[in-house]
């Protein structure tokens, strides 16, 4: 099997101001297109030869795991992101919201603390438990929270080359308004 960099769903310029072309141009046309490329001279002739990307992401170590879960956790990054702006949860995600963090500016805050502090490289995560509850984890560099068997439904890649373009060493600043870019429609169907 040959993974293949996805095509971002809106132009590279429609995530400006918060995450520039510029951004856009090295972190998916250089870091995220290395890992797909990476991971293709790594999979043959190995148990993965015919996996998906979430096999890999559940069984493999080392440089396979590595760069698998990379692709998928990009790609799971700019899905989250449209050009609309000003969307917000409702219905089902709302209230689940509300149950889980007592409301909406307090999982925002929550979530912006765990990803600030996440030393070093790695992704902050709104994922669904199996219990049926929302949590926010973190995990370093490539992690992936499919492998603690958390369904991920929103994610912000906290990777200096995420922001050093656009912020520097700024990380708070890019993940306050990371959330302008999020489209909770698309977060809400990934609940299921
Ligand atoms: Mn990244």
């Amino acid at each position: 099997m040959t993974f293949q960099l996805p095509a971002l769903p809106y132009a590279p310029d429609a995530l400006e101001p918060v995450i520039s072309a510029r951004t856009i141009e090295f972190h998916y046309g250089k870091h995220h297109q290395a890992y797909t490329t990476k991971l293709n001279s790594l999979v043959p002739g190995t148990a993965f030869e015919n996996a998906t990307l979430e096999e890999i992401i559940l069984k493999a170590d080392g440089g396979i795991f590595n760069n698998a879960a990379q692709v998928w956790n990009h790609t799971f990054y700019w899905e989250g992101f449209s050009a609309q702006r000003g969307t917000a949860p409702s219905g089902k995600l709302l209230s689940m919201i509300d149950s889980d963090f007592g409301s909406f500016e307090a999982f925002k805050t929550k979530f912006n603390e765990a990803a600030v502090n996440q030393f070093g490289s790695g992704w902050a995560w709104l994922v669904l438990n199996a219990a049926g509850n929302l949590a926010i984890v973190t995990t370093g560099n490539a992690a992936n929270p499919l492998r603690d068997g958390l369904k991920p439904i929103l994610t912000c890649d906290v990777w200096e080359h995420a922001y050093y373009l656009d912020f520097q060493n700024r990380r708070p600043d890019y993940v306050n308004v990371f959330w302008q870019l999020v489209d909770w429609n698309i977060i809400a169907k990934r609940l299921g």
